[in-house]
């Protein structure tokens, strides 16, 4: 028998959190985001489940070709663009959409042979300066992608970086409104925190990545209260226990202590699974749906937990990390991180178990 560590990816609940999505953004149409193996999920999988999206948006070509490749016919956007010159035969001969965000891209595509028309996205540097164009630049990169002859549609974008903070967008969506005012074209601003709190960042192709799969993108309102479901849930079991006094410690640094007699469980997983190391003791988990919390350090295979309190666990009792009945984003929040990181770091020896 293999190690009893697995992923559950729910279909049924991608397909339900991008009706959310559509719900929220009724007259946008949706990219799903699918960067990083679908944030984890599985790439191929996930593209399935979300079968009713308007395209697919990702980083690397190499998904991009791997889907196309499944016969996805849709629209597949790549957000970074392409890298080098050879990458262009590539978005002619897959139909891929870049994201173009620097001069050097321009000037490779104006010196490329593009055997077919594309599509681009230009992108706008409203204030988060990661990618993007900003003042006399913008309408160079414009005028560049309308006067390529091979260039079909191009749709202006940007990103906000703090849809989901204290900042929110206003400041960045009127930077974003005046620099492409003589601009005519369709345009796409939104992921998951702009498009549920911001409609006015709409427009017409949002970009939800998060939500998809069903974490909130937010640190003050849960998944639950935006109405998505889990799509990931990692489970285990237990594979020993351990009787504890007073005084007695756990586990590497001895970074947990017994102030009194106590029971713990070790569990088949560790931050070689993608659980992140840094979660303190008193990081929730479920066992057989009852909730209790970590203790000591997480090792590399094996993660203590508290089971005082559950005289029924034993050998082989299942237990949940993160996922139904316990939120990614709680976990993530415990050990400091985000559910994106989470989902994203799912390592490849988990077992991926895809399920209705
Ligand atoms: C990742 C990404 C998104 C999706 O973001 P979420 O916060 O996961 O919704 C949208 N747009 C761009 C450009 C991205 O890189």
């Amino acid at each position: 028998m293999p190690r009893p560590i697995q992923a559950t990816i729910k279909a049924s609940a991608l397909a339900h959190n991008l009706s959310v999505a559509r719900k929220a953004a009724p007259d946008a149409k949706v990219w799903a985001v699918v960067k990083a193996n679908a944030y984890g999920h599985g790439l191929v999988a996930a593209a399935r489940a979300l079968e009713q999206a308007d395209g697919y948006a990702m980083l690397d070509f190499e998904e991009a070709i791997r889907l196309r490749l499944q016969g996805v016919k849709k629209p597949i956007l790549l957000l970074e663009g392409f890298f080098k010159a050879q990458d262009v035969p590539l978005l002619v001969e897959y139909d891929l959409t870049p994201v173009v965000h620097t001069l050097e891209q321009i000037e490779i595509l104006e010196k490329a042979t593009l055997a077919k028309p594309i599509d681009a996205y230009l992108k706008v540097n409203s204030g988060m300066n990661r990618l993007g164009f900003t003042v006399d630049n913008v309408r160079i990169g414009w005028n560049a992608l309308h006067g390529h002859e091979k260039i079909r549609e191009v749709t202006l974008m940007t990103h906000f970086a703090d849809a989901d903070g204290v900042s929110g967008v206003a400041d960045q969506l009127e930077w974003f409104n005046s620099l492409t005012q003589p601009m005519q074209g369709p345009r796409s601003l939104a992921n998951s925190a702009a498009l549920l709190r911001f409609p006015q960042t709409h427009a017409d192709w949002v970009r939800p990545g998060i939500m998809l799969y069903g974490c909130s993108p937010f640190a003050d309102q849960d998944a639950d209260d935006l109405g998505l479901k889990p799509v990931m849930t990692l489970t285990t079991e237990i594979i020993a226990l351990q009787n504890l006094q007073a005084g007695e410690r756990v586990g590497y640094g001895f970074g947990f202590e017994a102030t009194e007699e106590m029971t713990i469980a070790v569990i088949a997983c560790g931050y070689a699974d993608g659980y992140p190391r840094l979660a303190p003791t008193g990081t929730p988990v479920l066992v057989r749906g009852e909730r209790t919390r970590t203790i000591g350090r997480v090792s590399m295979d094996m993660i203590c937990i508290d089971v005082t309190a559950l005289p029924e666990a034993y050998i082989g009792t299942p237990v949940t990390l993160w996922g139904e009945g316990l939120s990614a984003d709680e976990v993530a929040a415990s050990a400091g991180t985000l559910s994106y990181e989470l989902l994203c770091g799912l390592a490849a020896r988990v077992p991926v178990v895809e399920v209705p």
